[in-house]
């Protein structure tokens, strides 16, 4: 998406470790009115989809799966990292390995709010291994609903998790796919852009 693409370009900054800041407008600072263009975005990419549920995973999901989902129409449900296990049978759980803090952290979702009968669409802010994908196809798959896909903001393409999901016969929708990262460039991938 040419907008997000040359939004990265701008204001993005590259840390050690292969990290991407894009926290002056996604996920410290919010630019409403532009991530209200993404969820305009991730609805065109799934207006075949019957999805009546969008999932993500604390924090910096939250607000922007809110943003989209106010163009589906249809309630954001997140994953809350869990302090104690409370394992009395109402939630799911499930473990997640942090891309950024480097540990493992237990995930859970309330039982009451999702089951056999949702069609689920998940949203994150970026796609890195995929262990956070993981992690909530993990939930959805527990609950037996339908995984209609995966809307991901940015994708580093060069970490590999997107294509391996992509392999499985997952859908996933990146919004700007980078495929390689130095301290002053970005790449993005060509063929990425349907508008
Ligand atoms: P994965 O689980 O796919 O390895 O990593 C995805 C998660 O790690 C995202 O939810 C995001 O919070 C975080 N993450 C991964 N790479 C980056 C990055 O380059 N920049 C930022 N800000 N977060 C990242």
């Amino acid at each position: 998406m040419q907008l997000l693409e040359e939004r990265i370009l701008k204001d993005g900054t590259i840390k050690p470790g292969n990290i991407l800041k894009v926290d002056s407008f996604l996920n410290h600072q919010m630019d409403i009115p532009f991530i209200n263009e993404l969820g305009k975005e991730f609805k065109r990419r799934f207006s075949d989809a019957p999805v009546n549920k969008i999932l993500t995973i604390e924090a910096s999901g939250i607000g922007i799966a809110c943003l989209v989902a106010q163009h589906f129409h249809v309630p954001v449900v997140f994953a809350k990292k869990a302090q104690s296990l409370n394992l009395d049978g109402e939630m799911y759980c499930t473990k997640v390995q942090s891309f950024t803090h480097k540990k493992v952290y237990d995930v859970i979702l309330s039982k009451k709010f999702l089951n056999a009968d949702d069609h689920v669409l998940i949203i994150d802010d970026f796609l890195a291994n995929g262990c956070a994908l993981h992690g909530l196809m993990e939930i959805v798959k527990e609950s037996g609903a339908v995984l209609e896909g995966a809307g991901i903001v940015i994708e580093k393409g060069f970490q590999n998790g997107g294509d391996n999901l992509r392999a499985k016969g997952i859908r996933v929708e990146s919004l700007a796919i980078i495929d390689s990262m130095t301290d002053d460039s970005v790449v993005f991938r060509k063929d990425n852009w349907e508008a």
